[in-house]
């Protein structure tokens, strides 16, 4: 098949009639088909329930620090998850909290305590006329609904294949002190399965940014997900590198377990430095009188160190790597040479971040639901949901089986022929 832009109007009106034709067909088939969300799937959850023996009623239940976790005690985390989950984020132990479930969940108070509170003795933010962040795009929806929610002005900055757009990150940030931080999925990022380059995490780390409280958030969320045993991606350790870059209060490293144990029942952290964790403790102790030490414990015993940690997440990769490869499979047998869409395979994370021509994302979404099949809504990848070229599509394969994966990945092709079709006969008409 020639590329689509070089067919003629009467060869692509004959191509759309084919293409209804199957169209058709997959409607008839009545799927019910979801590639919306990063979610493991039930196999994957399964590979953590000896999780749940490793606490027993007649367990000892005290941690390596004496407090018995069944009671208060204990602000930031028991020493046993700090180890686990400093090893994970390859931090030193000391520059770690341990909070909840959730990562999202301190990005956000993150947030909120600037606003409140200010960063290290910084006006708050709240207080501020403008207040701006840098969004590398495409990237995370739930980043960007967080500074929505906030009434954060959200600038875009286009990713590279070796991270965001620097020389632009670095122009913006010495120019306006309103710009208070930048929102980063630097390994095997969401949604596109980037790894920023070494130069780029140098260059994040010598930031010279006129507001003195401006800060990294490098959400490390797929620090370990590696789909391959022979590809993997390497990312400079960003703390170390503020500190010798002499930045050391630059960013806060945020992670959790969620995608290694039990999404929701996991344990999250962040890394920073002295300083930063100084504030973020302040708030801590008004916010709680711990988190859940049992859950802490038991990730702690259930994975035992690092290595059992490494091991868990080859399981997880033996079960996500067919899906993946079964999509770009797909992508590259019926979309490869038509010039209608481009793709990056990741050797890790969760997703495949798919463009389309200019203005197609939104019908090849809608077109996917009247065959059955849920994609992330066009444009969640933009900040406010907009996609100035509306081309950007989030796959995610983890979660359907493979056999459902398999038909999703055809109901998607299709409906990116057939959007692709009508939108070069329109433009033809
Ligand atoms: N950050 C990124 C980049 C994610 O993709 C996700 C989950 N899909 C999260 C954070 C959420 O993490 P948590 O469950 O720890 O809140």
């Amino acid at each position: 098949m020639k590329p689509y832009a070089e067919l003629s109007k009467e060869e692509l009106q004959e191509l759309k009639t084919a293409l209804e034709a199957q169209f058709e067909e997959e409607k008839a088939k009545g799927l019910s088909l979801d590639m919306s969300r990063g979610k493991p799937s039930a196999d994957q959850l399964d590979l953590s329930m000896g999780m749940m023996d490793v606490l027993g009623s007649d367990s000892q239940l005290v941690c390596s620090e004496g407090v018995d976790c069944r009671n208060y005690g204990v602000l930031d985390g028991i020493a046993e998850a700090k180890q686990l989950l400093s090893d994970m984020m390859e931090v030193p132990k000391e520059n770690i909290v341990i909070f909840g479930n959730s990562s999202l969940n301190i990005m956000f108070d993150t947030v909120a305590r600037s606003m409140t509170h200010g960063v290290m003795g910084s006006t708050p933010w709240a207080r501020l006329d403008a207040v701006k962040f840098l969004c590398p795009v495409p990237g995370y929806d739930r980043h960007f609904t967080i500074t929505e929610y906030f009434g954060i002005e959200m600038i875009p900055v286009p990713m590279t294949t070796e991270g965001p757009d620097m020389d632009m990150v670095e122009d913006l940030v010495q120019a306006d002190p309103a710009i208070k931080g930048i929102w980063c999925v630097p390994k095997y990022s969401n949604p596109q399965g980037i790894t920023y380059s070494d130069e780029t995490v140098r260059r994040f780390a010598r930031l010279k940014p006129a507001a003195e409280d401006f800060r990294i958030y490098w959400d490390n969320a797929y620090g370990i997900h590696h789909l391959y045993e022979d590809k993997q991606d390497t990312l400079l350790e960003i703390l170390e590198e503020c500190k010798q870059a002499g930045n050391p209060d630059l960013v806060y490293k945020f992670s959790s377990t969620s995608k290694i144990s039990f999404p929701g029942s996991g344990i999250a952290a962040v890394a920073s430095s002295d300083g930063n964790l100084a504030d973020i403790r302040r708030q801590m102790q008004c916010q709680t009188i711990g988190h859940d030490k049992l859950n802490q414990l038991r990730h702690a015993r259930f994975f035992k160190d690092i290595h059992g940690m490494t091991a868990h997440m080859k399981k997880h990769a033996d079960i996500l790597r067919p899906k993946f490869d079964a999509v770009l499979e797909t992508l590259e047998k019926e979309l490869g040479g038509l010039g209608i869409g481009s793709w990056i395979a990741p050797r890790g994370g969760y997703f495949i971040s798919f463009d389309s021509l200019d203005g197609c994302a939104k019908a090849i979404v809608s077109k996917a639901k009247e065959a059955g099949l849920i994609m992330t809504g066009a444009g969640a990848t933009f900040p406010y949901g907009k996609d100035p070229c509306d081309k950007n599509i989030r796959i995610a394969p983890s979660y359907p089986t493979a056999g459902e994966l398999k038909a999703a990945a055809q109901v998607f092709v299709l409906s990116v022929k057939l959007a692709s079709v009508e939108k070069l006969l329109a433009e033809k008409a």
